[in-house]
């Protein structure tokens, strides 16, 4: 046997083809055949093609399945790639440094507990050696550098502004024009 004729569509169709030409077949000379033999043949028709179709039937469970798993596959697959590209850095946190309001200003990035990122930690710096400027002075008012003692105004809305600053910076950079991302 071709291995073309055990595939269970060509076996299905081919079983009922050839049985429903029989059957005309064996209409067509059925005053010639006596009732028994006529009934027992079509019994057995009828026994055979419910038999393919149960064997269809099974089959077709199977290309059910198959289609499942499938779908089950690609829905796994899209979860898992939605978790990672959640888990993305986003571009804008490797911008940690900047100049604003006369100031070199650091920070880093912390995560809220909704999973947003917001500034934190950010400070002024030493504009020639980078260190993290200490506030001092007379009444608290300048920022000093402890290596190279310097010493420049300061104003402790600085910080608010600079975050402001920033943040409008983060949005115009990196998020468009959107508004509160
Ligand atoms: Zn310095």
């Amino acid at each position: 046997m071709k291995k073309w004729t055990k595939n269970p569509w060509v076996l299905g169709i081919g079983t009922t083809v050839i049985g429903g030409v029989l059957l005309s077949l064996a209409l067509d000379w059925i005053n010639g055949v006596d009732w028994l033999s006529t009934i027992s043949t079509v019994m057995r028709f009828i026994l055979n093609a419910a038999i393919a179709f149960l064997n269809f039937k099974i089959k077709v469970w199977w290309l059910l399945i198959v289609i499942a798993v499938i779908v089950i596959a690609l829905f796994i697959v899209a979860k898992i790639s939605d978790v990672y590209s959640k888990d993305v850095t986003p571009t804008f946190l490797h911008y940690t440094k900047d100049n604003v309001l006369g100031f070199s200003w650091e920070w880093v990035y912390s995560k809220t507990y909704d999973g947003k990122y917001t500034i934190s930690n950010l400070h002024p710096v030493c504009t020639k050696c980078g260190m993290r400027l200490k506030q001092g002075g007379s009444y608290g008012l300048g920022m000093k550098c402890l290596r190279c003692n310097t010493t420049k105004d300061w104003k402790d809305s600085f910080i608010t502004d600079a975050q402001m600053l920033i943040n409008d910076n983060i949005r115009k950079k990196y998020f468009d024009t959107q508004p509160n991302k």
